[in-house]
């Protein structure tokens, strides 16, 4: 298994229900024999090359959400990916089998382009063709299964077209890796406290996982609801509505009880926000309850960990060694496979020099 986030900005809930949850419960479930979790700060620095300092403190802080939610460097590797240079050596030779038409498809890429005001052809090759070095990086490390949010999915999709081209060409040496979206709809692509786009360091509509619980309450207080429901009687909108988007994301059965026993469960709630006469406050109080539950552990590991920095960034450095070895290998099958393994075919010096005597 692998997967991976950019170091532009600590992790959000949206990364939490999208895919760290996940990982964590994967890993310890021991169902993969290895997995890799990595900090792709190559990548963000194809949309921050003016802003290297920003990726440099956030790969700290990916890496301490990382631990504090419970990914635990005896059973993942943690590594930094600017750190392995055989990804570049891997894309490289992808952007072989990619067209220009094929990557001006991809609408995540389309979206992120808007995203980040690049207009016409004045966007970075390096951003524009990120989805190749991401391929890059799940089949430098042969993963079967990549857990992400639903933004993923083209990129997925142009992964498993590069490794089918290049097994058909140079013969079967790359593996083609399934997705593993969220099961729940909500978690897909978890939007922002604004209600607009996805949840995203990018654009400011976060929930950090390193929020204060003051700063967690401060910002579901101001989330966006249904603007229809102006009065505690009208009647309310579910759909759409932030608040219980991310109800559905995070609340378990067992939390009414705790935290609003007057409804037995979910469905009632939301039965009697549709009717009219539930008010969007005590929804609100009851989400950052449910919120805080969730964060308040994450916040107490994060805090121990903060004391010894140079631990963190020890498991990264091991990590690192780890996921670089892994990558040697199978850059040599590599090129091996791709007949440019000059110096290790014994019998290349062989042929050519019988070639060349007859
Ligand atoms: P950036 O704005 O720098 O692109 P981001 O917030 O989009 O940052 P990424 O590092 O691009 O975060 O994404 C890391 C992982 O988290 C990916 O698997 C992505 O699918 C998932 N993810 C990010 N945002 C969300 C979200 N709002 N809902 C569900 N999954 C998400
Ligand atoms: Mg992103």
């Amino acid at each position: 298994m692998l997967t991976g986030d950019r170091p532009t900005g600590p992790l959000h809930i949206g990364h939490y229900v999208g895919s760290l949850r996940r990982r964590v419960e994967l890993q310890n479930a021991g169902t993969f024999d290895r997995i890799f979790i990595f900090e792709a700060d190559a990548q963000a620095l194809t949309d921050n090359v003016d802003n290297p300092d920003k990726v440099r403190q956030n790969v700290i802080e990916v890496a301490l959400d990382y631990l504090s939610v419970g990914l635990d460097p005896d059973k993942s590797t943690l590594f930094i990916q600017s750190q392995i240079p055989e990804l570049c050596e891997l894309s490289f030779y992808f952007m072989n089998m990619v067209t220009v038409s094929r990557l001006q498809r991809n609408p995540t890429v389309k979206t992120e382009i808007q995203m980040r005001g690049f207009s016409g052809e004045s966007i970075p090759v390096g951003f524009f063709t990120y989805p190749i070095s991401q391929a890059a990086d799940i089949t430098l490390f042969k993963a079967t299964t990549v857990p992400v949010g639903e933004d993923q999915e083209p990129m997925l999709e142009q992964c498993r077209e590069i490794v089918r081209r290049f097994n058909n060409i140079y013969g079967p040496t790359l593996v083609e890796p399934d997705i593993l979206l969220p099961d729940n709809a909500a978690c897909l692509r978890l939007p922002g406290t604004d209600g607009k786009a996805k949840m995203s360091k990018s654009l400011g509509n976060c929930i950090y996982l390193k929020d204060s619980a003051d700063e967690v309450e401060k910002k579901v207080k101001s989330m966006f609801t249904d603007p229809d429901h102006l009065r505690i009687n009208d009647p309310g909108k579910v759909e759409g509505n932030t608040v219980f988007t991310y109800l559905d994301a995070f609340c378990r059965p067992e939390h009414f009880p705790r935290y609003l026993p007057d409804y037995p469960n979910l469905d009632e709630l939301k039965a009697h926000y549709r009717r009219g006469g539930l008010g969007d406050m005590k929804v609100k109080k009851f989400l950052a309850a449910v919120l805080q539950e969730t964060l308040e552990p994450i916040r107490i590991r994060r805090a121990e960990l903060e004391k010894d920095i140079p631990a963190v960034i020890e498991i990264l450095r091991r990590g690192t060694e780890v996921a670089r070895e892994a990558g040697a290998q199978t850059m040599s099958e590599v090129r091996r496979a791709m007949r440019i393994d000059y110096f290790e075919d014994q019998t290349f010096t062989a042929e050519q020099a019988a070639k060349f005597q007859q």
